[in-house]
């Protein structure tokens, strides 16, 4: 049927397969659907993504020796992945703005957020897979949403398990040399003049100037 010049099979918006016979009328096949619910489900609960994210927000939480973070140094930029997804104007805002708009195309009144925000990610995140079938089925920006589904799954989870690489950065030692370490890094050898540093110790070094970095 796909090769009638003038008729085109009905795809889904948002992988583009062929809609089954089932799936006809619908803007997304259940495929996607399904992935969407599970992205949704992931981020939120007690043991959900987001919440994962307050712990990557506190540094030196996995370090065990006692020290306190000094402050001879400004605290480095390590932490501002997590934060931006997890303040205001990270997931949860881009769920509820989500809400929002599927209330105005259902004709219902604006959705109303209480509590915290991991309450109310927790809400909006329940309000939206119940609405789910509807938004798959008849919304036309489905694939949009969707894909800002994923994309935020996947930031949490690479904040929260590293899943994929860390991020890495380049610390500077008192001897000029430079070490390249990750957040969760256990320590670190400089190359420079050897000496070895624990957690705390390294994740205390300055940032290397960009010129160094590698
Ligand atoms: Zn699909
Ligand atoms: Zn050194």
């Amino acid at each position: 049927m796909t090769d009638t010049a003038d008729y085109e099979w009905p795809t889904c918006v948002a992988c583009s397969r062929e809609l089954r016979h089932d799936e006809l009328g619908r803007i997304a096949c259940r495929l996607c659907q399904r992935r969407t619910d599970e992205n949704l489900q992931a981020l939120a609960g007690d043991t959900g993504l987001y919440a994962t994210l307050q712990d990557a927000l506190q540094p030196g939480r996995a370090g065990d020796d006692g020290r306190v973070s000094g402050s001879r140094t400004a605290p480095l930029p390590l932490r501002l992945e997590p934060l931006s997804l997890s303040a205001r104007g990270g997931v949860v805002t881009v769920l509820q703005t989500w809400l929002a708009d599927w209330h105005e195309l259902l004709g219902w009144r604006h959705p109303r957020w209480e509590g915290g925000l991991q309450q109310q990610l927790d809400q909006v995140v329940k309000a939206l897979r119940v609405n789910l079938e509807w938004a798959a089925s008849s919304h036309p920006a489905f694939a949009e949403f969707s894909a800002e589904v994923a994309s935020l799954t996947r930031a949490c989870r690479a904040q929260t398990t590293g899943e994929r690489p860390e991020r890495r950065i380049t610390v500077a030692c008192p001897c000029g040399g430079t070490l390249r370490i990750t957040i969760s890094t256990p320590g670190a050898r400089c190359p420079g003049c050897g000496a070895q540093y624990g957690r705390a110790d390294v994740l205390e070094l300055p940032l290397a100037e960009r010129r160094m970095a590698a």
